[in-house]
Order: structure tokens, then sequence, then C-alpha cells
């Protein structure tokens, strides 16, 4: 069984295969945020520097898992780069609507992350899509 919309497979595939945003932030201000997703095995690293006006400037990811997990990790860098806690937090909970919800998702206003509503018709992978968006809003709390 194959998991993947295949509607929007490219788009998964591609940011799992070239993910964006990828590999530690090493320098001082950077939070660092992890998840472990035990049923899969998906293992992410968030990390995070905030600009002096509390916006997120620059946000890294690694870890390894399947390419659910990864690829969502990396259009989650591309997604929530630039934003206030609060709208960082507002797209986290977009995220989850459109990998749990039942309305159609509008391709035009969320571009790439729409390719995860595939992922409804596979409830166990939505902790894997999930992953690194939980990570970013844990790391946002702390
Ligand atoms: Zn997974």
């Amino acid at each position: 069984m194959n998991p993947l919309d295949d509607l929007y497979q490219q788009v998964i595939l591609d940011h799992a295969k070239r993910p964006r945003n990828h590999g530690p932030l090493a320098v001082p201000p950077a939070v660092h945020s992890s998840g472990v997703n035990p049923s899969c095995g998906d293992e992410i690293e968030v990390w995070a520097e905030f600009s002096p006006d509390d916006r997120l400037s620059r946000i890294h990811f690694a870890g390894q898992g399947c390419a659910i997990s990864q690829a969502a990790a990396s259009v989650m860098t591309a997604r929530c780069t630039g934003l206030s806690r609060e709208d960082a937090r507002a797209r986290i909970a977009e995220f989850s609507e459109i990998l749990t919800g039942t309305s159609e998702p509008d391709l035009f206003a969320l571009g790439e992350v729409a390719a995860f509503a595939g992922v409804r018709r596979f409830p166990q992978r939505v902790k894997c899509a999930m992953l690194a968006w939980r990570a970013l809003e844990k790391l946002l709390a702390s």
C-alpha cells in the first residue's frame, strides 16, 4: 500500500529527497526541540533562531524516518520561516486541519502543504506528518 496520494506524491517525494533548511543550526541563539514517533521510528530535531522582533528568522531540521515525516518537516521550515510566534502557531493549527479536517484544502491559498491532505486516508500516518510541526510548537512554547 502506498500511503501517498498520487496527485501530491511528487511534492512530498521532492521534499523528502531534497529537504530544505536541513541540518543543525550551530549558532548560539538557536533553540532546540525534538520529537520521536515510536510507531514509525521517525525522529526529528528542529532548531530555530529568532530575530530581534521575535520572528522565526531561521528554522532548520534534521532527522530520519519515513518520507512523510521528513517531507512534512521540510515543508514546515519553508512555511513558517519569517513568521511571528502567533502566526506560526496558526500555521501549525492549519496544517493539523489539513491532515485531519473534512473540508477540501485550498491549493492556491495553501500551496505545498495541501499535498499532505492525502494523509487523511491513513490516520496512523498523521503523527508522522505532524512530528516536526509539533516539535516547532514545543519550541515556540519554550
Ligand atoms: Zn513515519
